[in-house]
């Protein structure tokens, strides 16, 4: 058994990480640093005692119940392998709204659904079938990522299929969709932040209640080794990779700066944890039982 919900307070609010899924991929390289040889990434692999060949990825939305609105950041898998054969080795079938219930939810308690950004993991549970997974929450998306996919100008060919589940799964909710700016607030105590180069407009959000803050950096960090300790090192689904190193540079310094807590999309479950500097680069400090105090 391993777990699927860590929910906890913080401040005032009540926020919950939950499991959507999670896949085991091969080989750490050249998907990272594709610019430096596979033995330069073993070594790293080796340093940190994880495996240069095989490695965990999991997929982990943010809930947040500020007491007036129960907000959800991404929605998952949904049922992406169901409908595509391509995508059955790669994704895990969605879970998040059957463990939305072992959190005490029910997906039509959700007010407010957040995109951080349109990549297929984090809007695959947007809608099943035609309908909307979350039938009476409003929409959030960052303006010029919900832009960019609209559009479909200059959509790199690896991500053409990312296209096309954009126009089946996010574009529909536009009538009920409100786009956000960088810096705009969400919602009291919720406030975006740009982080874009991943995606052409990603968001990440920040989350303070009563002193307790809380960065939900999205994918500014898709490894919690290779992404953090090699932040310089290109990434292969950066859509824009100088950016998306210039940000992880600057969204990590941040956070070390700050010391505060960050919720990782697709860091080790359940997502939580600090930045320190360390040689070259920063390391990822887990949460212990920080915030079950
Ligand atoms: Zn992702």
């Amino acid at each position: 058994m391993q777990p699927t919900v860590y929910r906890f307070t913080f401040g005032g609010f009540e926020i919950a990480m939950i499991l959507d899924g999670k896949v085991v991929r091969d080989r750490l390289h050249p998907a990272f640093g594709p610019e430096h040889s596979a033995a330069e990434a073993g070594a790293l692999c080796a340093a940190n005692g994880i495996e240069a060949n095989r490695y965990e990825h999991p997929f982990i939305p943010t809930l947040v119940n500020t007491g007036k609105d129960l907000v959800l950041f991404d929605t998952g898998n949904g049922f992406l392998r169901r409908d595509y054969e391509h995508l059955r080795t790669r994704l895990d079938d969605g879970h998040l709204v059957e463990r939305l219930g072992q959190a005490g939810y029910r997906a039509e308690d959700v007010d407010v659904v957040v995109t951080t950004h349109c990549h297929p993991d984090h809007i695959g549970g947007l809608a099943d079938r035609g309908r909307p997974v979350f039938p009476k929450a409003r929409y959030v998306f960052g303006a010029a990522e919900f832009d960019f996919w609209r559009r479909g100008e200059n959509v790199r060919e690896a991500r053409k299929f990312n296209r096309e589940l954009f126009v089946r799964l996010a574009l529909p909710l536009a009538e009920r969709s409100s786009f956000i700016m960088p810096g705009e607030e969400l919602t009291p105590g919720i406030r975006s932040i740009d982080v874009a180069g991943h995606s052409p407009g990603m968001l990440a959000y920040h989350v303070e209640s009563e002193g307790k803050r809380l960065l939900i950096w999205a994918d500014t960090c898709v490894h919690y080794v290779m992404a953090l300790q090699r932040p310089d090192w290109h990434l292969d689904v950066d859509d824009d990779k100088d950016k998306a190193a210039a940000t992880r540079k600057r969204i990590l310094d941040m956070a070390a700066a700050e010391r505060i807590f960050v919720a990782g999309f697709h860091m080790p479950f359940p997502g939580l944890g600090m930045v320190e500097k360390s040689a070259g680069g920063f390391r990822w400090v887990p949460v212990s039982y920080q915030l079950n105090l």
